[in-house]
């Protein structure tokens, strides 16, 4: 079999979906050719030679594209598409939720996995693309944030006086949100943080951050709240509502406010407004990961720095790109242990594995045809 790592050509996408680690132990049994486009690896600091060594060949796009099977980090853009055989199978980050980006996937008539789709499992932790991508956004949201703001994160007591710790909130506590509270404290904040899912709380108080608690009122709300399968779900309004009263008053004493609140599939929940920001201290800044799904803020733009009544928000999207070299690395870690599931390492023998429910969940399109999410 023919296995193609394509170099990703979606602007500022920095990342590969296979390194030299994980083209070894793909290529290990002698049984499959492995072609990696030229300068695929470049932007995660990773030469051509180095695929070499580890057992590919470096070949033209139309060759990593054409291939057998194919491994991406983003979805292919339609001149990609236009070049992938029929048949194929393709796996990477193929944005599930875009049905008309499905469509056209379905009709090149390859078999698509998309990894956004993975089971949130135990057994399926090694391949949580969303989970060691969103662990990656949490740090660097926080770096961004210490960039851009004009005064010192920890406290200091120097010969010309103390400078006050930075006052740092968390908004949407799952995978990036906690990272964003470790790398805080790390650097010395004060942190509070906040979610929709009560069972977060503990989770905050354990890395040092105060719980800013968002009573329920119903059972209905309580309900909710809980999610499924461990993601969150829409919140009522008149809990919203609440919430950003809340928040409001939060927001007034911060520093910094890195909001992550994500519902998959949906727009991303609002919980600042705009007269919220207008409130903040002027130098306060605030990120934005959920900016490229509508985005947690009103008035954040995607790919952008906005100032607002002296406030920073900073909308950069694709923060896991910003940190190439261990994005690709865990993300390439990812997809190989995806992989095993239908390809056997030390034999090369390859069969999808159609039984598995993580297979099962994550094939998106087959024959021609949508398939729809369990
Ligand atoms: P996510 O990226 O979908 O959402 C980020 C956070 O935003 C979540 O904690 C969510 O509850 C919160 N949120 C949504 N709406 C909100 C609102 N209105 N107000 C405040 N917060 C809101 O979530 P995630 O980081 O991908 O993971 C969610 C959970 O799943 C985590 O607790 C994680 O530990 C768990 N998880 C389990 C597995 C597994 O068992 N295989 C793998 C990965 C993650």
């Amino acid at each position: 079999m023919l296995i193609g790592i394509p170099r990703e050509t979606r602007p500022g996408e920095t990342r590969v979906a296979a390194t030299p680690e994980t083209v070894k132990k793909i290529a290990a049994s002698g049984k499959h050719t492995i072609v990696v486009e030229a300068g695929a690896g470049i932007a995660s600091s990773i030469p051509d030679a180095a695929y070499e060594t580890a057992g590919a060949r470096i070949g033209q796009p139309q060759e990593a594209l054409g291939a057998d099977l194919v491994l991406k980090v983003r979805g292919p853009t339609p001149d990609e598409l236009a070049t992938m055989k029929s048949g194929a199978v393709l796996v990477g980050l193929l944005d599930p939720y875009d049905a008309s980006g499905v469509e056209a996937l379905a009709r090149s008539g390859v078999t698509g996995f998309a990894l956004e789709r993975l089971p949130r499992i135990s057994r399926a932790q090694s391949m949580d693309v969303l989970s060691s991508q969103a662990n990656i956004a949490g740090y660097k949201a926080v770096i961004l944030a210490a960039n851009e703001y004009g005064r010192f994160m920890p406290m200091l007591m120097t010969a010309a006086g103390t400078v006050k710790a930075a006052r740092l909130l968390v908004l949407g506590v799952g995978v990036a949100g906690l990272q964003a509270i470790a790398t805080a404290k790390r650097l010395g904040a004060v942190i509070e943080a906040s979610d929709v899912r009560p069972s977060v709380k503990d989770q905050v108080e354990s890395l040092g951050g105060k719980w800013v608690d968002v009573p329920y009122e119903t059972d209905e709300e309580r309900q909710i709240a809980e999610g499924v399968g461990g993601y969150a779900r829409p919140m009522p309004p008149a809990w919203m509502q609440r919430q950003g009263a809340i928040i409001a008053e939060r927001c007034k004493q911060m520093d910094i406010v890195v909001t992550t609140a994500l519902i998959p599939g949906r727009p991303a929940p609002k919980l600042i407004r705009a007269d919220t920001v207008a409130a903040m201290k002027p130098g306060a800044v605030v990120v934005d990961l959920a900016v490229e799904q509508g985005g947690n803020v009103e008035g954040s733009e995607a790919g952008r720095v906005v100032m607002r009544n002296g406030v920073k928000i900073v909308g950069l999207t694709n923060l896991p790109a910003l940190v190439a070299a261990d994005a690709s690395a865990l993300y390439a870690r990812n997809v190989l242990n995806f992989l095993a599931l239908s390809l056997n390492v030390k034999t090369g023998d390859f069969a999808l594995a159609r039984d598995d429910e993580i297979v099962q969940a994550t094939l998106i399109c087959e024959n021609g045809q949508p398939v729809a999410a369990k």
